[in-house]
């Protein structure tokens, strides 16, 4: 088969992968528009599963991703007046950019023709190949071409967020909150490799505004964070690797949908087919997942439509789940000043309660009080709620009630 691949993020060059491996005698050319070793963004994390998941697809880079990854134990919330709080669990960080030269070196071993600086835009680009992944990103170009048949929808989220680096250490997953003039800001951050984390901070856009922080210059943009910051960052710089007109890349936060994911022969992988906030994290891992369930789709259908139409059954419907999952979260954070006037404890109940379709449509004390019934009464932990919640509120959040402007157009809040 030959196949074009647009895009080498983790979609595109793991799908080349494991269809490789599957089949070397495929014809797999992977188009990034970039040049080689650029990318955006920091390091991901990812838990225990992936690497399970890599292992049983391609040991090889599964090792090599391994090699790189960052443990980080635990969670700490941090809110700025209060003791932090820790809780446990634990993952792995990695560099985006080391993850994906692994995921390049490996494809190329397999023969994967990969290319840089090669944009796709048109359809014609790539006539000549039996399909076509558009594996191209949230802002996807392909999907454009068959907009009427994918039928994306984008909702931009309301809070502002950018996505920075520190050579501050985050052993543990770690969200800090501090209020200013204008509102509370807040970050996410977590070590990726030795001596940087990651540190993506968001905020309201009343808050974004009122602290000038869309009209700074780069450098002024942050310096006004690492004094917001400075207590954690403890004298260590924040770090941003790309900025327009020197102005920081502020962004909010788009969650795409897809009526469809093909159309004759092209396919949606990833994140451009459906996105997820990313305050859970999940984003690569299901760009890798689909990349595997596309795979297997092409290898156990003789048809190109059946398989097509096999690999979105299967995916279409897990989706669903994690996106109203990411949704909550997102509102949630949207939401701050519901919870975060509760004492560190019950905040922190509260922030990893931040899925449930309950704790959304109630009162927090409510939902914190028919918690701790159900404990009591069940001795088990309190996450069947989340299920009662979507018995009870059966048309769930905006998100899988469809309530989703078409693309392109503006944030609908
Ligand atoms: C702030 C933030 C933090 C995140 N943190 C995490 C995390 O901790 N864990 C996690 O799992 N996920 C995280 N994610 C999500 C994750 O980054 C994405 O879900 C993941 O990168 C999707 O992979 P992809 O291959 O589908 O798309 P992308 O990684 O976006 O790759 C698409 C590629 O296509 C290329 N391209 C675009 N258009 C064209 C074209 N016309 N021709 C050729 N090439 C083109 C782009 O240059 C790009 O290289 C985060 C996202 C954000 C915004």
């Amino acid at each position: 088969m030959r196949i074009s691949c647009v895009g080498a993020g983790p979609a595109g060059l793991y799908f080349a992968i494991v269809m490789k491996r599957r089949n070397p005698n495929h014809e797999i050319v992977v188009h990034e528009r970039n040049p080689a070793g650029t990318t955006h963004g920091w390091g991901v994390v990812f838990w225990d599963d992936l690497l399970t998941t890599l292992r049983n697809n391609d040991p090889d880079s599964a090792q090599a991703i391994a090699d790189e990854a960052v443990p980080w134990s635990g969670q700490v919330v941090d809110v700025e007046g209060q003791p932090p709080l820790h809780n446990g669990g634990g993952g792995y960080g990695i560099c985006r950019r080391r993850l994906l030269q692994i995921l390049i070196e490996r494809a190329r071993a397999l023969g994967v023709d990969v290319r840089f600086e090669s944009e796709i835009s048109e359809l014609s680009q790539v006539a000549d190949a039996d399909l076509i992944v558009a594996a191209d990103g949230v802002a996807s170009q392909l999907r454009r071409h068959r907009a009427d048949r994918f039928r994306p929808q984008i909702e931009a989220g309301r809070n502002k967020y950018i996505w920075l680096a520190t050579t501050q250490r985050f052993p543990s997953f770690t969200f800090g909150f501090v209020p200013t003039s204008a509102g509370w800001v807040w970050f996410h951050a977590y070590s990726f490799k030795e001596g940087v984390s990651t540190f993506i901070v968001e905020c309201a856009p009343e808050t974004w505004k009122g602290l000038g922080l869309g009209t700074m210059r780069a450098d002024a943009g942050l310096r006004t964070l690492e004094s917001i910051f400075a207590k954690h960052l403890d004298g260590h710089e924040l770090i941003s690797r790309d900025s327009h007109d020197n102005r920081l890349p502020w962004l909010s936060f788009r969650t795409l949908v897809n009526r469809t994911w093909h159309a004759d022969n092209l396919v949606l992988i990833g994140d451009a087919a459906h996105t997820t906030h990313f305050t859970i994290g999940s984003g690569t891992r299901l760009a890798i997942d689909d990349a595997i369930a596309l795979a297997a789709a092409l290898s156990e259908h003789d048809s190109l439509p059946g398989a097509l139409d096999a690999f979105e059954r299967r995916r279409h419907r897990a989706l669903a789940r994690v996106q109203r999952d990411a949704r909550l979260s997102a509102e949630w954070f949207e939401n701050l000043p519901r919870y975060i006037r509760y004492n560190a404890p019950t905040f922190f109940t509260l922030l990893l309660a931040r899925r449930s379709r309950l704790l959304k449509r109630m009162p927090a004390r409510t939902y914190l009080y028919l918690r701790g019934h159900y404990t009591k009464l069940t001795g088990r932990a309190a996450s069947p709620l989340a299920r009662i919640g979507r018995r009870a509120f059966p048309f769930g959040s905006k998100a899988s009630r469809g309530i989703f402007r078409a693309e392109p157009g503006t944030p609908r809040r």
